[in-house]
């Protein structure tokens, strides 16, 4: 078996039952983002296609290739997760040659790239048009502009797969992928997504093919029935893989009908020395570093800096992410009392906190030493939660309730 970090064992469950014809024909993987979810399922893909190895994948050939590129028949994948916090880092990464590993950073970022082209290429995901007000402003693309956007991007994507050449990702570039990924953030799959795709799998039978569906916590209960009706009878030789974050914050009435039809695997959070072995392994950055720092660290570093002046509503910000279990409700009541809204609140401490962190994150990685780097990994994840707070930021004008959930969803990742 080729290497798998983190998550040896789902794998392991997933091959084994392949090779012994005992694959479930769907599969619910759940588990926090970053766990190795859709890295466990591609893998399995190659080990299932692999020309070399009979036993596991050799990640050379060119079918564990074209899986990792997504430009497989045998992989489908409608996809709704974000893939720009790591575009960016293997970019930063790269281009400052801070990683000894620059060749397997471009690798996994040719993947990542894939990813984001492969979504708009089958249609299978919808714009959501009733959210648009509150878009930020690289959402109002048009589809002309998201056209000539996707063109240009295909271009790169092809010229850096040829040359491996990094100074293709302009400052232009990064800006055309994020508004591409902005564009895939605010779409779901739709009842039409999935006749789609059922039309598709029907009209090219194959012996073997792996349909993945990202984030079914996104899909509402009209639509989980027609998935539940393709589920329930499959057409031979695919295989269905759901992956949420967590099947308890998913509507009873969507995920327990399919939980019923789905072998379920659970995926762990990965352990500090896990992660800082796998950026030792993977990615070449040699030294061991913090365990995975957490928002809570976050806001409590910009209120040592003294960017904030001891504001009642900085600390209480401060204090749902500090406490373990912090009661939702009695921040609700805390909000009513003290006269502001939830959305002001998060509107007022963002550009303070995004401040605070790309500061940091510009002095670490100003350098080249190694010595420097050793937060690599806490800056990406906390690049991933400023940037979920920005959706929070720019999407503000619902009721405090959904919010007020919203921030209760990305606490959970942290804490
Ligand atoms: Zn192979």
């Amino acid at each position: 078996m080729a290497k798998i970090y983190g998550q040896k064992i789902p794998l392991k469950i997933l091959a084994n039952a392949w090779q012994n014809r005992r694959l479930h024909h769907s599969v619910l993987l759940y588990g926090p983002e970053q766990s190795g979810k859709l890295e466990t399922i591609l893998n399995l893909a190659k080990t299932m296609h692999c020309k070399k190895s009979s036993k596991g994948f050799c990640d050379r050939c060119s079918s564990c290739r074209d899986i990792h590129l997504l430009r497989s028949p045998s992989v489908l994948l409608t996809a709704t997760d974000d893939r720009m916090t790591n575009i960016k880092n293997y970019i930063t990464l790269i281009k400052k040659n801070i990683s000894s590993a620059a060749n397997k950073l471009k690798y996994y970022l040719s993947g990542e790239l894939a990813n984001i082209l492969n979504r708009h290429k089958f249609g299978f995901l919808k714009r959501v048009s009733s959210e648009k007000k509150s878009f930020p402003a690289g959402i109002k693309l048009t589809d002309k502009k998201l056209e000539n956007s996707l063109e240009e991007i295909y271009n790169v994507y092809h010229n850096f797969l040829k040359s491996g050449n990094i100074n293709l990702f302009s400052e232009n570039v990064i800006n055309k992928l994020q508004s591409l990924q902005d564009t895939l953030d605010r779409s779901i799959l739709t009842a039409d997504g999935i006749k789609k795709m059922t039309a598709m799998i029907k009209k090219t039978p194959v012996t073997r093919r792996i349909i993945i569906i990202q984030n079914i916590h996104l899909i509402n209960s009209n639509i989980a029935a027609f998935l539940l009706k393709l589920l329930e009878e499959p057409p031979p030789g695919n295989y269905f893989f759901l992956t949420a974050d967590n099947p308890a914050d998913i509507a009873p009435a969507v995920i327990t009908p399919l939980q019923s039809r789905c072998m379920e695997l659970k995926f762990n959070k990965l352990n500090p020395g896990l992660i800082t072995r796998i950026c030792r392994e993977k990615f070449g950055i040699k030294q061991d570093f913090t365990p995975a720092a957490t928002i809570t660290e976050t806001l409590k570093a910009v209120t040592d800096s003294g960017i904030q002046k001891n504001k009642n509503n900085d600390q209480d910000l401060l204090e749902i992410f500090s406490k373990k279990d912090y009661n939702f409700y009695q921040f609700e009541d805390k909000v009513n009392k003290n006269n502001y809204t939830l959305g002001n609140l998060i509107q007022m401490q963002m550009e303070k906190i995004q401040k605070y962190i790309n500061e940091k994150y510009n002095s670490l990685t100003a350098g080249h030493t190694v010595a420097e780097h050793n937060d690599i990994y806490r800056l990406h994840r906390l690049q991933k939660a400023v940037q979920q707070i920005s959706y929070l930021k720019n999407n503000t004008n619902v009721a405090d309730k959904t919010l007020l959930t919203r921030l209760y969803l990305l606490k959970k990742q942290f804490v």
